[in-house]
């Protein structure tokens, strides 16, 4: 099937023309088949690279109307709003924070590109602009299935469907194994295909000699075998990314921490790959790159990496670092990336090899298996279109469990799409925004609007009545919900809660601690407490608290026991609040003018995790002066410290940008 014989403008035939797109790969043609330029709904389940993009076009440039791009990471809207961008004629908007608006700045695009917590809040804060699309694209579908964010996408999805009950839904999934479960629920046809438009091979190294699943076997030379298993998995998977390279590949290396990313990356640095990879003179500029996007010494560490045609990748680098890495490896002047399990979530970073080297995790008590579906994320990033022959992923693993490796992630299934929204705290948040949104005025309602969701097509009698329930009563409780007549409204701080995008937890705790501030003696608030008061809340992210730095947390708190909202023994969790005082700590150090460098080296955090504080802690200072508002209390101390929190002189822009409650 060509694409001059679509139904497509002729300036879109000539763009997608001038980007090697002229005849549509098979499960592009089998959209296109199931209705996707028709307006009919189609849910595409299929592998990485094989052109989900092209689907998601076809949507948006043959719906009769405005378009949505709903996606996942921050990072991911960025690189396709770029994307549609560059169509002709198209105007394109972004919106990926800023929780507090409706974004009605939206409802002039053709095409809009948003997180589904952006769509979410956009809802909430009475977004007309919804009603009037014609094609929504859910990029990531399958991501349903997470704990966080999948009840907030079904929600999301099912409002939407009944807003605009006319728009077409192009569901885009990675190969799971229920797609046609996902169509069942959104009456969509089901393209489900394993295609790749660059074969992959998948292998288990043990015993230096990978067997891959096409009964192929490569001898990795160099390999002592009577190392010790820890340092067997790193020579092994330093043997596997120096062969790569040596021909004429790029390669990516997943590993199950940071510092086992970063410890990697300095073993691979003398291997002399920026030679072998004839990139030289790129990686050096790489690593200039990356000491312009700011300095501190993780960022160091990266540049003198860089320069040797190595980089590591990880959440606790900070965003710019991150990008720099991502966009170099894509323009091929890194070899290699040795990375944590999140690069495999995020953006597009193809490489003719992909080693896995551990393919268990920590929980805090013991190890587990990455599921299937993540593992075989990572392995799907192997193969370049149009530069490498073939794409290789290898599960290191050893004599010992060559076998499980094998069975479990070569031959396994990627696991089934199970729904979320059973979870309480997740039931609590939607139900409070169906309520204030007015999309439901009774229990009944609300049963009726989570009708349309994910969960309730999955299940037989969805038997939410007494959990639901239980949740009116409790959002009664905490004063967000009232009886009215003979339903339910929400109140005015249920209606900001809602608003202001924190959970209701979140709203709760705030509303306790902006009173007690406010009968605290005024010289004991301080920008600890405004800070204290936030980052104990249930929308913060916890910050890890070492053993050997106990002792000192301990004694902070004791001396500034006066400033805090939480008496020390009122905490119920004391670890978990004696974690949220540290966070409470480095942030007001932060105010106070400390650097980055200092708050990294003092508190033992990465860059990226002092970021990712940083703009939580503004977004829920926002929440908590809204919120603080509306139980009519005045604690000037959370505005002042939320203006400190922005240095001066920060672009408007990266402000807005900056708040994702699951990035
Ligand atoms: P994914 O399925 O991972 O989202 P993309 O949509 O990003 O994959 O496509 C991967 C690459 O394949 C892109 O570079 C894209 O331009 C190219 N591509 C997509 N469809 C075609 C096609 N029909 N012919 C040639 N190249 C294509």
């Amino acid at each position: 099937m060509r694409v001059d014989s679509l139904p497509l403008a002729p300036q879109f035939v000539d763009h997608f023309r001038e980007e090697g797109i002229e005849e549509l790969y098979p499960p592009q043609a089998a959209a296109v088949e199931a209705g996707v330029c028709e307006g009919d709904n189609v849910v595409a389940a299929i592998p990485t690279a094989s052109g989900k993009t092209f689907v998601a076009e076809l949507g948006l440039l043959t719906a009769d109307g405005p378009g949505l791009y709903i996606c996942p990471l921050r990072a991911l809207a960025r690189e396709k709003y770029e994307e549609f961008d560059a169509l002709p004629g198209v105007d394109v908007g972004i919106s990926t924070g800023d929780y507090d608006s409706a974004a009605s700045d939206l409802a002039d695009h053709d095409v809009v590109v948003a997180t589904s917590e952006k769509v979410d809040s956009a809802i909430r804060n009475g977004a007309d602009w919804v009603a009037d699309l014609a094609c929504v694209v859910v990029d990531e579908v399958h991501l349903l299935g997470e704990a966080e964010r999948g009840p907030t996408l079904e929600v999301t999805l099912a409002t939407l469907r009944r807003r605009a009950g006319d728009a077409q839904v192009v569901a885009l999934s990675a190969t799971v194994d229920n797609p046609e479960a996902v169509a069942a629920w959104l009456d969509a046809e089901l393209v489900e295909s394993e295609w790749r438009p660059v074969d992959l091979r998948t292998g288990v190294y043990a015993e230096a000699s990978v067997r891959f699943d096409d009964d192929t076997e490569l001898a990795v030379d160099g390999i002592d075998v009577d190392d010790p298993a820890s340092e067997a998995d790193a020579e092994a998977t330093a043997a596997l990314v120096r062969d790569a390279v040596a021909n004429g590949g790029q390669a990516l290396a997943f590993v199950r921490s940071r510092r086992e990313a970063e410890r990697l990356a300095d073993r691979l640095r003398q291997a002399g790959l920026a030679e072998a990879a004839g990139i030289g003179v790129e990686a050096a500029a790489v690593a200039e790159e990356v000491r312009d996007a700011g300095g501190t010494d993780v960022g160091e560490r990266l540049a003198e990496s860089a320069a040797w045609g190595v980089a590591f990748h990880h959440a606790g680098l900070r965003s710019e670092h991150r990008a720099v890495v991502e966009n170099a490896f894509r323009d091929r002047r890194l070899a290699v990336i040795c990375a944590t399990p999140t690069l495999a979530a995020g953006v597009n970073v193809p490489a003719r090899r992909v080693v896995v080297r551990d393919q268990q995790r920590y929980t805090g008590t013991g190890t587990e298996w990455l599921p299937v579906l993540e593992v075989h994320q990572m392995c799907g990033r192997a193969g370049r279109p149009h530069l490498d022959p073939y794409g290789e992923a290898v599960l290191v693993g050893d004599a010992d469990d060559r076998d499980e490796l094998w069975t479990r992630y070569v031959e396994g299934e990627s696991e089934a799409v199970e729904s979320q929204l059973r979870d309480r705290a997740a039931l609590r948040t939607h139900t409070l925004a169906l309520v204030a949104t007015g999309i439901a005025g009774s229990q009944a309602g609300v049963l009726d609007a989570l009708g349309g969701t994910f969960y309730a097509s999955r299940t037989p009698n969805p038997d939410l009545g007494g959990v639901v329930g239980d949740v009116i009563a409790e959002l009664i409780d905490m004063d967000m919900l009232e009886p009215d007549g003979d339903g339910i409204a929400a109140t005015p701080l249920g209606s900001q809660v809602s608003r202001q995008y924190v959970k209701p937890a979140t709203g709760r705790d705030l509303v306790a601690g902006i009173r007690t501030a406010a009968a605290m003696d005024p010289g004991d608030v301080t920008a600890l407490t405004a800070l204290e008061l936030v980052c104990s809340t249930p929308d913060m992210h916890d910050t890890y608290l070492g053993e050997r730095e106990r002792a000192a947390m301990y004694q902070f708190a004791r001396e500034h026991d006066a400033e805090f909202t939480t008496g020390m023994r009122e905490a119920d969790d004391f670890e978990a609040w004696l974690e949220s005082v540290k966070t409470a700590r480095i942030l007001a150090e932060w105010v106070e003018g400390a650097t980055a460098e200092e708050l990294v080296e003092g508190y033992r955090i990465g860059p990226g995790d002092l970021e990712s504080r940083i703009e939580r802690a503004e977004w829920l200072l926002g929440a908590a002066e809204a919120i603080a508002d509306v139980v009519d209390v005045e604690l000037p101390a959370l505005e002042s410290t939320r203006e400190r929190l922005v240095p001066e002189g920060a672009a408007p822009d990266e402000t807005v940008e900056s708040v994702d409650p699951n990035s």
